[in-house]
């Protein structure tokens, strides 16, 4: 295994300095998989998963390479800071690939993608609900030139939920997927875990997940693949979702819960002004899925809601 460390000298401020590893495997040929975590700075399981996995990893049983980075949203792990980077309250999950004439985070996220995500052959980016977030274990891949091979992934995580994102629609842009995708790379978000918790469940989950795409890709031996549980039953494929946000600031009061089915029409939720008034209804504008839901009541004008997957 070897110690690496990014290091980013050109932002406005302190230099930010990102630990990772680079597993190079002795069983023979095979790709280079890149695991990354922590690009939302509070979404741990998928962190504690890279740390397990680059303890587990061993060279003499593996085939091509692993490069693993536990913590790369270093300014937001460190300031315990939801969602966004600091600096400039910007997400880094929608400033991929980056620019190095930008803000403080597209400046970040342009030195990260170039050398660690850029040279791979696929990516896995691993995230949870985040401190305000509920969450059920999916995936999520784009429509790309390779969302065959990036869809082999998804499935072999072994989740219980998968969304394809078409370009068409792309809900969310600039992500680390998006950006690979567009270059060639096959790659998924794999989301388990909520509300900042770290628990020991979600990341042997995460482990598990990224055990089992390692056998999918030949990079460990079979048994691995089934070692890791890898998943029996086939996950639910959604084709799109609808990103809820409210239209008025209030008190929010969910009335649905995550991997629950619901129909077009249901209610799923309300807001309530600071007496307790009902203000708005939220119904659901299609048939479909939440797959994450913000728990906290705290919910702005044009606040995230929920993420409703549809079929
Ligand atoms: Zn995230």
């Amino acid at each position: 295994m070897e110690e690496l460390t990014l290091e980013i000298t050109d932002l406005p401020g302190d230099p930010v300095e990102i630990p990772y590893a680079r597993i190079e495997g002795r069983a023979g040929e095979g790709p280079h998989l890149t695991v990354v975590a922590g690009v939302h700075g509070c979404e741990y399981t998928g962190m504690a998963a890279v740390m397990r996995l680059i303890a587990r990893l061993d060279p003499e049983t593996l085939r091509g390479t692993v490069t693993a980075v536990p913590i790369l949203n270093q300014p937001a792990f460190w300031s315990r800071s939801a969602f966004v980077v600091p600096a400039d309250g910007k997400n880094l999950n929608r400033c991929f690939p980056g620019d190095p004439g930008g803000s403080y985070t597209d400046v970040l996220a342009h030195e990260i993608f170039t050398p660690i995500i850029a040279p791979s052959d696929y990516l896995l980016d691993l995230h949870a609900g985040d401190l305000p977030e509920a969450l059920e274990p999916f995936c999520l891949y784009e429509e790309s030139d390779v969302e065959d091979r990036a869809r082999r992934l998804a499935l072999a995580y072994g989740l219980g939920h998968v969304v394809r994102q078409s370009s068409a629609s792309r809900t969310v842009g600039g992500s680390t997927s998006s950006a690979a995708a567009d270059i060639g790379i096959p790659a998924i978000i794999a989301e388990v875990g909520a509300n900042g918790i770290c628990d020991e469940a979600s990341v042997e989950r995460h482990l598990r997940g990224v055990l089992a795409v390692c056998a999918e890709l030949g990079m460990l031996p079979g048994e691995a693949h089934a070692e890791a549980g890898a998943a029996s039953v086939a996950p639910v494929e959604y084709d799109g979702w609808i990103w809820m946000r409210s239209a008025v600031r209030g008190f929010w009061q969910p009335a649905v819960t995550t991997g629950q089915d619901v129909t077009e029409g249901e209610l799923l939720g309300v807001l309530l002004d600071p007496l307790g008034r009902e203000l708005d209804r939220v119904l659901a504008p299609a048939a479909g899925c939440p797959l994450f839901l913000t728990t906290s009541p705290a919910v702005v004008s044009d606040g995230l809601l929920l993420g409703l997957a549809t079929r």
